[in-house]
C-alpha cells in the first residue's frame, strides 16, 4: 500500500515534541483527529442521470478555537489526504497565532468535467450533508485546490438557506459582495512573499540576481510570482498541470497571468498564438522544473512533489512551500542535511488562513476593512511569526520546519494545559 500522507505528516510531531516543552499527552492527542464526517453526495447531472460523489470533512483539533480549513475538489481526494491537510491546518493556525483549530474537506471529483450547473449542485449538495457539522463557531470552510470564491458563495448561500439565517461567517474566501474580505484573493501568495521579504532583509541579496521557479501557477503560485516579479526578482520558470515553461531572462508575470486567465493554460505561451511570438520560452516537464538550478524554488501545486525519488536532484538552496505538504518527511530530512533552507508550508502559506480569519472577524462585526488595512495586518503577523520561527531555528540549531512545529506545539500545548492535563491534576505543574 502507498505510504499514508497522514502518517507521514504526524511524524513531524516527534522531533518538534522533543524541543517543545509540552506534555507527551498533547502529542498523543494531536495524532488523532477529533471528528471525521464522510458523506455521499447525489448530484442530478445535466443529462438527467444521477451521480454519487464521495466527500469528507475532518476536524483535527479545536482546542484553540473553531476549526478552520479549505474544501478541495480533486479526483485524488481521499480521507487520508484530508486528515493530513486538517492536521497541517491545526499547526498552521497555531504558528501564526490565530484563534482557530484545524480542519479540511474535500470531494473526490474532477471539477473540470462538470458543467457550471453540475458544479453548483455538487457544492450545495456537499453543504446539505455538512450543515450540522460546520458553523461560524464550530468549523469554518474556505477555498482550496479547484474551489474558488464563487463556490464559497454558493456554499454560504446553501448553509444560510438550511439555517434560515444569513450566515456569512460560516465560510471564508467568499465573493466580496457576499461578505468576502478585500485582499483574500492574493493572501496566500502575499503571505509567502512577506516571508521571502524577511529573508531578503537577513540575507541582503540583490533581487535582480535571484532566480525563482514556481511549480503551480494557480491562485497561490501566481500571486507570489507577481509580487516577487514586481520587486525585481527573476521568475525563470512556472508550471501548471499541463507542464512547465522556462526563460533564462525571467518572465513578465502579469502577461503570463493574462494568458493563463484567457486560455486557462500556460501551454498557450509556447504553442501557437500571438503571445508565442512575444514570450520566449522553453517547454519543460514539472519534474524538470523542480530540479532547476535556481535560487528559490516555490512548490505551489500539490503535496508529495519532492520525494526520495528526486530529492538528490534538487539544486535550489531555498525552498518556499506554498503548497501544503510538497516535501515528504524522508526528502525533508535529506534536504535539511544538505543545508537547504525550507520555509515550511505551515508558515509559508499561512497568509490564506490569516486573511480568512480577518474575513470571519469582519463578518461577525459587520464592519469591513480596506485592502490596505488587510495587507498591513497580514504583514505584521507574517513578519512577526517568520522571525519568531527563524530565531527558534537558530536557538535550537534545527531546520526551520522543526522550529515552526515547535512554535505551533508550544501554543497548542499551552492551550491544552490551560484546560488541565494529567500533570496538572497530579500537581506536577503550577508549582504543585
Ligand atoms: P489552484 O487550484 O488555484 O492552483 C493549483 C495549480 O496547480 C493550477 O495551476 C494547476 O494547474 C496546478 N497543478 C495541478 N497539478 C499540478 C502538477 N502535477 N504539477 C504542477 N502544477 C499542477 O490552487 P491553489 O489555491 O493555488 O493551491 C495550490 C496549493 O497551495 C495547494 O497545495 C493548496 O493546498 C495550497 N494552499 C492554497 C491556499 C489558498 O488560499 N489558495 C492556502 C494555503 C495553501
Amino acid at each position: 500500500m502507498a505510504q499514508s500522507i497522514f502518517e507521514d505528516a504526524i511524524k513531524r510531531l516527534d522531533k518538534a515534541g522533543e524541543l517543545s516543552k509540552i506534555d507527551a499527552e498533547v502529542i498523543e492527542r494531536l495524532r488523532h483527529p477529533k471528528a471525521i464526517m464522510q458523506v455521499s453526495i447525489p448530484v442530478r447531472m445535466d443529462d438527467g442521470g444521477l451521480k454519487i460523489f464521495d466527500g469528507y470533512r475532518v476536524q483535527h483539533d479545536s482546542t484553540r478555537g473553531p476549526t478552520k480549513g479549505g474544501i478541495r475538489f480533486h479526483p485524488d481526494v481521499n480521507l487520508d489526504e484530508v486528515k493530513a491537510l486538517a492536521f497541517w491546518m491545526t499547526c498552521k493556525c497555531a504558528v501564526v497565532g490565530i484563534p482557530f483549530g484545524g480542519a479540511k474537506g474535500g470531494v473526490t471529483v474532477n471539477p473540470k468535467e462538470l458543467s457550471h450547473l453540475e458544479l453548483e449542485r455538487l457544492s450545495r449538495g456537499f453543504i446539505d450533508r455538512l450543515a450540522d457539522f460546520i458553523g461560524p463557531d464550530i468549523d469554518i470552510p474556505a477555498p482550496d485546490v479547484y474551489t474558488n470564491a464563487m463556490i464559497m458563495g454558493w456554499m454560504m448561500n446553501a448553509y444560510s438557506s438550511i439555517k434560515r439565517q444569513h450566515s456569512p461567517a460560516v465560510i471564508t474566501g467568499k465573493p466580496i459582495p457576499l461578505g468576502g474580505s478585500l485582499g483574500r484573493d492574493d493572501a496566500t501568495g502575499r503571505g509567502a512573499y512577506y516571508c521571502i521579504k524577511e529573508l531578503e532583509k537577513r540575507r541582503k541579496w540583490n533581487n535582480a540576481d535571484i532566480r525563482v521557479a514556481v511549480q503551480g501557477f494557480g491562485n497561490a503560485g501566481q500571486h507570489v510570482a507577481r509580487l516577487l516579479h514586481h520587486d525585481g526578482y527573476k521568475i525563470v520558470a512556472v508550471s501548471d498541470s499541463q507542464g512547465a515553461i522556462y526563460n533564462e531572462e525571467g518572465f513578465d508575470i502579469p502577461s503570463l497571468m493574462h494568458v493563463k486567465k484567457d486560455t486557462r493554460k500556460l501551454k498557450a505561451v509556447y504553442c501557437h498564438g500571438s503571445l508565442c511570438e512575444q514570450v520566449k520560452a522553453e517547454a519543460l516537464s514539472n519534474e524538470e522544473l523542480l530540479e532547476l538550478k535556481v535560487d528559490i524554488l516555490i512548490p505551489a501545486a500539490l503535496e508529495n512533489q519532492i520525494t526520495p525519488q528526486n530529492m538528490a536532484k534538487i539544486q535550489a538552496p531555498i525552498i518556499v512551500e506554498v503548497a501544503n505538504g510538497p516535501t515528504t518527511s524522508e526528502a525533508d530530512a535529506m534536504l535539511a542535511e544538505r543545508g537547504i533552507l525550507i520555509i515550511p508550508d505551515i508558515l509559508a502559506n499561512a497568509g490564506g488562513v490569516t486573511v480568512s480569519y480577518f474575513e470571519w472577524v469582519q463578518n461577525r462585526q459587520g464592519f469591513y476593512w480596506t485592502e490596505e488595512e488587510v495587507q498591513q495586518r497580514l504583514q505584521v503577523i507574517m513578519s512577526r511569526e517568520f522571525n519568531n520561527v527563524y530565531e527558534l531555528m537558530e536557538k535550537h540549531s534545527v531546520d526551520m520546519r522543526t522550529a515552526a512545529y515547535t512554535h505551533a506545539l508550544d501554543r497548542i500545548g499551552s492551550a491544552i494545559s490551560a484546560g488541565g492535563t494529567y500533570r496538572y491534576f497530579n500537581n506536577k505543574t503550577n508549582g504543585g
